[in-house]
């Protein structure tokens, strides 16, 4: 399992690698909810989003434990482009496989970063095969996007850094987008353990929540996958989900689908109230309180804001269609 302990190691570890983030008021959306509402500024992360940190956590490990062959990810962008980035910094090899519903700016970002690509499959799914084919053909460490303890204790440390700000102030409600869960495991394995009151809300998209599905059903089932402005989020949990399943069933509170105009409507709140540019999969949590799918009662909310990577053009013409 991940606890404190690891997700301290982890905060260490990864210290010289990525940003440390800020939490700031979320100054529009709290006028909207009525209430007390930071963010926490994950977009400002190296590579665009918070996955640094469990794939910078899971390469140095690794090279601890004396292993330095290389690396294999699945990913839906984002992952592959922090294993990518925290290859390239540590020197080994990176075989990234994305499906062809990866967003084109993601793929070339993962190029730039001096990774091998294949995104020639379908699905989520197909790309997890090849990527695991790969690890057994050419003795690579296949690095899961969230189903690792090492990538969740790296995740964890952004929830060290959300209660570290708050200090005697703890949020009453935690928002953090969801899709596998490493996120929201490593998060909520922190922050439980300085604050058990504090109520963890996971938000995925309506279309393909796989984890939400799961959970319903008791057990990690298939979900299919469809085009979704929340790309990030999109992918299955794994049918032999050995990690993350279990931390989303005994850590998160609840759970809420947004629909694909919420999710619009939220990028385009951020990029014209708040001034921030927010990828559809991070905006999720601005969607749930936008719309009232969340509803804040008492004491101050924190929303995570878990990346920044929408192609420009894709944002503008967002921009034209949702309501201002
Ligand atoms: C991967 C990702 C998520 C979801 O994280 P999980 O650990 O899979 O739940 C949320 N937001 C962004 C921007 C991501 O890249």
């Amino acid at each position: 399992m991940v606890g404190i302990d690891e997700i301290r190691v982890a905060q260490e570890r990864i210290a010289p690698y990525v940003v440390r983030t800020p939490t700031v008021p979320a100054t529009a959306l709290a006028a909207h909810c009525g209430a007390a509402v930071t963010y926490k500024l994950e977009t400002l992360q190296h590579t665009g989003s918070f996955k640094l940190r469990g794939a910078t956590n899971a390469l140095v490990s690794l090279l601890e434990r004396g292993s330095s062959n290389g690396v294999v990810a699945v990913s839906t962008g984002n992952h592959g482009r922090a294993v990518s980035a925290a290859a390239q910094r540590l020197n080994l090899r990176a075989v990234i496989c994305v499906s062809r519903l990866v967003p084109a700016i993601k793929t070339q970002a993962i190029r730039g970063l001096g990774a091998e690509v294949h995104d020639d499959s379908a699905t989520f799914d197909d790309a997890a095969a090849q990527a695991a084919a790969i690890a057994r053909r050419d003795g690579l460490t296949l690095i899961d996007p969230f189903d690792d303890a090492d990538v969740v204790a790296g995740q964890g440390t952004l929830g060290l850094e959300i209660m570290a700000d708050a200090g005697a102030t703890a949020p009453r409600t935690l928002i953090v987008p969801l899709s596998g869960g490493g996120l929201i495991g490593g998060v909520g394995a922190a922050v439980k353990q300085h604050c058990r009151d504090t109520r963890l809300i996971g938000v995925s998209m309506e279309r393909g929540p796989a984890m939400v599905m799961s959970q319903q059903a008791g057990h990690p089932v298939d979900v299919v996958e469809e085009p979704t402005l929340a790309d990030s989020l999109s992918g299955g949990i794994g049918l032999a989900n050995k990690l993350t399943f279990n931390l989303v069933r005994d850590l998160v509170d609840d759970m809420v689908l947004v629909s694909e105009t919420e999710i619009a409507a939220a990028m385009a709140f951020a990029c014209r109230a708040e001034g921030l540019v927010v990828e559809g999969g991070a905006a999720v949590g601005i969607a749930a309180l936008l719309s009232g799918r969340v509803t804040l009662d008492a004491g101050p909310a924190c929303v995570v804001l878990s990346g920044r990577n929408v192609a420009p053009d894709r944002l503008a013409a967002i921009l034209e269609s949702a309501a201002a």
